[in-house]
């Protein structure tokens, strides 16, 4: 299924004349896969995390958001594919769209792929997420190091745990008050993203 097949949902969920939402560009061939991470004050506040698939970030709602603590089991509920360039949206969904709120870009970089079959052979990613479980490095200004995404209900209410990998390494932070945190992009706050403020 190409990326504009995939980005159906997305695009039937949202009037492009009054959200400054992306409505989708193609990847750029050989470059390293993005994620992003935003944290999205809607309804609920959320954090979305976002892992580029060919030429859609597969996304995923987390309601408490990633955590670097190996203990943090973090639900993560599926939701449909966004676009690329999704990964720089910073702003203000319109109240009464889809998604309505301000969303702010709290870490964003690459990735690597780190799945691998029972003989120890890389596999296709996108294929070892939707057989369940994917394993991946994080390259982003705030997350480093290597997590997993685990699909542990089907159907309906899919979910999936997010966790950290344990890699010997101490002085895990958790996840930053979401209200305080600040966008890997701008600085900004939800609060200021919100108020209008300007970036720099
Ligand atoms: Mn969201």
């Amino acid at each position: 299924m190409g990326g504009q097949e995939r980005l159906r949902d997305y695009r039937g969920k949202r009037d492009f004349g009054r959200t400054e939402e992306p409505e989708g560009r193609t990847a750029s061939p050989g470059s390293a896969p993005r994620f992003v991470v935003q944290i999205h004050d809607a309804s609920t506040l959320h954090f979305d995390f976002r892992l580029q698939v060919d030429d859609v970030l597969k996304s995923w709602s987390i309601p408490k958001g990633p955590s670097d603590d190996p203990k943090d089991k973090r639900l993560a509920v599926p939701t449909e594919d966004h676009p690329l360039d999704y990964d720089e949206f910073e702003g203000v969904i319109p109240r009464g769209e889809y998604g309505g709120g301000t969303v702010i870009v709290w870490d964003h970089g690459t990735f690597e792929p780190l799945s691998h079959d029972r003989q120890g052979r890389p596999v296709d990613f996108g294929e070892s997420l939707e057989h369940g479980h994917a394993r991946f490095r994080l390259h982003g200004s705030k997350l480093h190091g290597e997590y997993a995404l685990t699909r542990f209900r089907k159907g309906k209410d899919e979910s999936w745990l997010l966790v950290k990998a344990s890699e010997g390494r101490t002085g895990a932070q958790g996840t930053p008050d979401p209200r305080r945190a600040r966008s890997a992009r701008s600085g900004r706050t939800l609060a200021q993203v919100a108020a209008g403020g300007r970036e720099g």
